[in-house]
C-alpha cells in the first residue's frame, strides 16, 4: 500500500491537533497538549485505490532546531495552519513555507503544500479574511482552503487533497 507522509506546520494554538484527531478519529478535541509530538495513521481511498497516510502533528517548540530539519525532509506534503481568528498566525505563513522550501532543497511549486485557514465556524472572531489567504496562497503557487475542526467543515477535503497531491507528484519519481 502506497504510504504519504502529511506534516502538519503552523503556529501554536492553530487547531493542528484538533484538526488531526478530528480527521483521523472524528472526534474534536478542545485541550490538547501542546508539548506532544505525534504521528496518526489512517487509510483512505483514492481514484479507488486505498492508501495509508501517516500524519505528523507538530508542537510548538522542540529542543533542537535540528529535528525541525528532520521532520521537514520526512514529510511528503504538508499542510500549513493559521487560524482565521488570528492574524500573527497568518503572518507566519510565509515563515513555514520559505523553511519547508529551504530544508526540502526544492523549488517553489515543487512540493505539496496547502493553505489553511482554519477555524472558519469562528466568523464573528474572523480577522483574517478569506481573500488575504487566497491571494497569499496565490503568490506562493499553493492551494488554499478554509476549514472547521469543529463543524468538520473542508476537513476530510483537505486532507485528501493533500494526500492526492502528494500521490501525484510521486508518480513523477
Ligand atoms: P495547535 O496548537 O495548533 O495544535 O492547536 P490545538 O489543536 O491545540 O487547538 C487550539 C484550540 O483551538 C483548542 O481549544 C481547540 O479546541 C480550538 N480549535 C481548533 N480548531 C478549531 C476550529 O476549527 N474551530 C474552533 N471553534 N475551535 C478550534
Ligand atoms: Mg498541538
Amino acid at each position: 500500500m502506497e504510504e504519504h507522509k502529511i506534516v502538519m506546520v503552523g503556529n501554536g494554538g492553530v487547531g493542528k491537533s484538533a484538526m488531526t484527531v478530528r480527521f483521523v478519529q472524528d472526534v474534536f478535541v478542545t485541550e490538547y497538549d501542546p508539548t506532544i509530538e505525534d504521528y496518526y495513521h489512517k487509510v483512505i481511498t483514492i481514484d479507488e485505490k486505498e492508501c495509508g497516510v501517516e500524519v505528523l502533528d507538530t508542537p510548538s517548540h522542540l529542543e533542537f532546531s535540528s529535528m525541525w530539519d528532520c521532520i521537514y525532509r520526512s514529510g511528503d506534503g504538508f499542510l500549513i495552519v493559521y487560524s482565521i481568528t488570528d492574524r500573527s498566525s497568518f503572518e507566519q505563513v510565509t515563515n513555514y513555507y520559505d523553511k519547508i522550501i529551504l530544508r526540502k532543497d526544492v523549488n517553489d511549486g515543487e512540493v505539496p503544500i496547502i493553505i489553511v485557514g482554519n477555524k472558519c465556524d469562528l466568523e464573528i472572531e474572523r480577522e483574517v479574511s478569506y481573500q488575504e489567504g487566497h491571494d497569499l496562497a496565490q503568490r506562493i503557487l499553493c492551494k488554499f482552503i478554509e476549514t472547521s475542526a469543529l463543524t468538520k467543515q473542508n476537513l476530510e477535503e483537505v486532507f485528501y487533497a493533500i494526500a492526492r497531491e502528494t500521490k501525484n507528484l510521486k508518480r513523477y519519481y
